[in-house]
């Protein structure tokens, strides 16, 4: 029986293919496909994690203390009961068998089934029993981990890399980390869905910055949705269909074909001059996670990159960060890659939901934050680690003897973390003098993440060279609503007036200051918006390479001064969203 499942529409598109479950935590395990002469040693694999976790299990059974409480035992035999359970290591070997799974993904795969007939049973006692699967998974991961296979991560699939018999495949899962999206970027699946989150999480950033189909803030997708079921995700509507009838389907598959032509016919305009209408040129430039992604920036037609998100470079590391030498080689390559073009390093912009596995003395992750997003976030962060913090500025300041580098410092507000944040660089210039290091001349700019900012903007502009306004978090802490939940998603609304009132005054002020402004939240990339700035005054734009020709479209069709004499008038309304659409629809 077919069903719809709804949630946020995040990054465009549809996505038709077979559900995989994935638990939280575990996206990270490798996913991919074992050729079939490589059935029977990815077998063998699974037999000696198993004998390796029956070892371990054993030991632990022998050296129990005397004294250890009875349940310890008691739990110990119960994993050593399901361990040599035929049903798990069954189910897990016809996955890799049938699908050719890698041992990881099966033991993953049938874990989700397990857990799905433990939540349905009706015995509390027998319920809690999916606890002690999950932790023999877990130890059955490990052990797997010591199991090197012969494939490795290399066969982790490239994009659009299909299950056995030709199946595309799509994530489902409870929730992704922002640093787990990373390992999309080389993975099988073709689109995803998961329960919590908002439409500018970082979790939807990167999958729009991906460009695959996703709905996130999907709740019960997780529960509903079961492993293996086929699914449409329609990333246009925020809509999962599962199990959809062959209609549906078939009007799904004529979408993604409507779609695609689209993309087609606006990657024409990719290398055409970005200038409106009225013959105002509009710089259009890419927000990038790594110095990789400069590739896709240049393709897009990015006359540089307004934003590279720094903190992408610190994740997944086991809490050990990037040192000087590291960086400064990852920035560098950045700015080789873009030809000449600027690229806009953002100092690291970690908390919040960006939560890194150490983070120095304050051992900040979000579960252990009241409130993380008004925590020790971005700059504040940098402020409190001034090593790490000058060892990124010299880094950043290193690579740009390569090309054009410009540094963005993230939600700064007060003057005190001006003051600290300029002399900090100043410090990390004389280090690099006093070791004659080259380094070129660097343009400083702020984001406009905070409204205190926008509304001190006057005196900001006269301590940076530029202002590049961060519309997720401004909206965010305008409205009070945290992104990232999708319990008040309804309530994040880019169109409120406080919000815009915020983005026009800063756009007015920086120019009347003379100084460059730009927009790089995901506003910037939301064609809705395009003409709206243009009118405030807007001709820098920055947003996911993905969404560059959209924008350009609407950059060529645009007058700048159609809605230019308006803006107060459109500030004014109730329903801003509505004016705009009008007055853009009546020129
Ligand atoms: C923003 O807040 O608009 C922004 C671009 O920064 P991030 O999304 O990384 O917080
Ligand atoms: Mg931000």
């Amino acid at each position: 029986m077919s069903l719809q499942v709804f949630g946020m529409p995040v990054s465009r598109g549809v996505a038709i293919g077979r559900a995989v479950l994935v638990a939280t935590g575990r996206v990270d395990v490798d996913h991919y496909f074992v050729d079939e002469d490589r059935v029977d040693a990815e077998i063998d694999r699974l037999h000696r994690a198993r004998d390796l976790v029956a070892d371990e299990l054993a030991a632990l059974q022998r050296e129990l203390p005397d004294d250890a409480p009875p349940e310890l035992g008691a739990l110990l035999d119960v994993h050593l009961m399901l361990l040599r359970d035929e049903t798990l290591a069954a189910a897990t070997k016809a996955w890799i068998v049938d699908r050719r799974y890698n041992a990881e993904w099966a033991l993953g795969a049938q874990l989700e089934v397990l857990a799905r007939q433990f939540d349905e049973m009706e015995d509390d006692y027998l319920r809690e029993r999916k606890a002690d699967i999950e932790q023999l998974v877990e130890r059955l991961l490990r052990a797997l981990g010591q199991q090197p296979s012969a494939l490795g991560a290399v066969a982790a699939g490239a994009s659009g890399d299909r299950g056995r018999g030709g199946d595309p495949l799509v994530l489902v899962a409870g929730d992704v980390a922002p640093a787990d999206m990373l390992h999309f970027k080389r993975s099988i699946f073709t689109g995803f869905v998961t329960d919590v989150g908002g439409r500018t999480s970082h979790t939807a950033i990167v999958a729009r910055s991906l460009d695959i189909p996703a709905v996130v803030g999907a709740r019960d997708a997780s529960r509903l949705i079961r492993q293996d079921d086929w699914v449409v995700i329609d990333g246009d509507a925020g809509v999962v269909i599962v199990d959809p009838s062959p209609i549906v389907l078939e009007e799904y598959r004529f979408r993604r074909r409507e779609s695609e032509l689209e993309r087609e016919r606006l990657d024409r305009l990719r290398h055409k001059p970005s200038v409106t209408l009225d013959g105002e040129p509009v710089e259009l430039l890419a927000n990038i996670e790594l110095p990789g992604d400069a590739a896709a920036a240049l393709a897009s037609g990015a006359v540089g990159v307004g934003l590279l998100r720094s903190e992408f470079l610190f994740m997944n590391r086991d809490g050990d960060l990037p040192g000087e030498e590291e960086q400064f080689e990852a920035y560098r390559d950045a700015v080789v890659a873009m030809q000449g073009l600027p690229v806009t390093i953002r100092t690291v912009d970690v908390g919040a939901d960006k939560p890194l596995e150490r983070m120095g003395l304050h051992e900040l992750r979000r579960e252990h934050t009241l409130n993380p997003a008004l925590g020790l976030r971005a700059i504040r962060w940098s402020l409190s680690e001034p090593g790490m913090f000058r060892q990124q500025l010299r880094a950043i300041l290193r690579a740009s003897a390569f090309g054009k580098v410009r540094i963005l410092i993230p939600m700064l507000a007060q003057g005190s973390e001006v003051r600290l944040t300029l002399d900090s660089l100043a410090r990390a210039r004389q280090q690099l003098d006093d070791t004659g290091r080259a380094y070129g001349p660097v343009d400083v700019g702020v984001m406009v993440e905070v409204p205190a900012a926008a509304l001190t903007i006057d005196r900001l502009l006269r301590a940076f060279d530029f202002v590049s306004i961060g519309t997720n978090d401004l909206i965010q802490y305008t409205l009070a609503i945290d992104r990232a939940d999708e319990a008040v998603a309804h309530l994040y609304d880019p169109w409120h007036p406080a919000v815009l009132q915020l983005v026009a005054q800063t756009i007015e002020r920086a120019r009347r200051a003379g100084k460059g402004v730009s927009v790089c939240g995901e506003m910037a990339g939301d064609p809705a918006f395009t003409e709206l700035l243009l009118g405030m005054g807007l001709r820098s734009f920055s947003m996911h390479p993905a969404r560059l020709a959209a924008v350009k479209q609407r950059v060529l069709r645009a007058d700048t001064r159609r809605l230019a004499g308006r803006i107060a008038e459109i500030l004014g309304d109730d329903d801003p969203a509505a004016v705009v659409a009008r007055l853009c629809s009546a020129g």
